[in-house]
C-alpha cells in the first residue's frame, strides 16, 4: 500500500484520518502511532529553563532516524517569548545542524526574529530546506525568503498578497493550532493563486514529495 501523504505540514492536533498531517512534537511527548506523520523539536517557547532544554534537546538525535519522523521542528526564535536568545540561538542552530546530518527539512518558527534567522543561516549555509511555518509576513518578506530557497506555510491567519507573491513551488499549508477545517484553507489559497482547488492539491503535493519523501 502506497503511503498516505500529508497535506497538512504542521499541525499540533493528530488528524482524522492519519498520514494526512505531520504532527509537531516536543521531544518528550514523541510516542509515534502507526500511520501518522511527525516532526519533533525543542521549540523556542521551551528555552526557559536551561537545563531541562538541553535534557530535552539531548533526546532528539536518537529520534530522528525513526521512519515516521519526517522533519526537525518546530525550532526558531521568538523575541517576544521563551528563553535568552542566546540560549534560543544555540538550541536552534544544533537542531538546524542535526537536520543536515540526518537529511530532514527544518520547520521554523519565526516571531519578529528576521534578523536572527538570517544570520543563522547565513553561519549554516544549510543543503536541507528550510521552512517558515505560520507566515504572516508581508510580500517583501515573502518574496527575499523565497529568493533564498526558503519555503511559506501558511495557515488560517496570512496577508493574501504575500500568498499572491509567493511561487508556487514554495508553498505549503497547515492548520498548526487551529480548529478551522484545512480544505476550507485550501478553497481560500486557491481562489487567491487563481488555481482550483485540484490543481492546488497537485502542486502542494508536489512540494510534500519533493521536500519530505524525497527519493
Ligand atoms: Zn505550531
Amino acid at each position: 500500500m502506497s503511503p498516505v501523504y500529508p497535506i497538512d505540514i504542521h499541525t499540533h492536533r493528530l488528524p482524522v484520518y492519519p498520514g494526512t498531517a505531520i504532527v509537531s512534537l516536543s521531544p518528550l511527548g514523541f510516542h509515534p502511532l502507526s500511520g501518522h506523520w511527525y516532526s519533533v523539536g525543542l521549540h523556542p517557547w521551551d528555552t526557559l529553563h536551561p537545563d531541562s532544554a538541553a535534557e530535552e534537546l539531548a533526546l532528539i538525535p536518537a529520534l530522528l532516524s525513526h521512519p515516521q519522523l519526517l522533519a526537525v521542528g518546530e525550532v526558531g526564535y521568538d523575541t517576544l517569548r521563551g528563553g535568552e536568545l542566546s540560549l534560543q540561538q544555540s538550541c536552534f542552530e544544533q537542531q538546524a545542524a542535526w537536520a543536515e546530518e540526518f537529511r530532514k527539512p527544518v520547520v521554523i518558527h519565526a516571531v519578529k526574529a528576521a534578523e536572527l534567522l538570517w544570520s543563522s543561516y547565513r553561519r549554516l549555509s544549510p543543503q536541507m530546506p528550510w521552512i517558515i511555518h505560520g507566515f504572516r509576513g508581508k510580500p517583501q518578506a515573502a518574496e527575499q525568503y523565497c529568493r533564498h530557497g526558503l519555503y511559506l506555510s501558511y495557515g488560517h491567519r496570512f496577508n493574501p498578497l504575500a500568498v499572491r507573491s509567493t511561487p508556487l513551488d514554495r508553498l505549503l499549508l497547515e492548520s498548526d493550532e487551529s480548529e478551522e477545517d484545512i480544505h476550507t484553507l485550501y478553497a481560500e489559497v486557491a481562489r487567491l493563486k487563481g488555481e482550483t482547488v485540484e490543481s492546488l492539491h497537485r502542486i502542494i503535493g508536489e512540494n510534500v514529495q519533493k521536500l519530505f519523501f524525497p527519493a
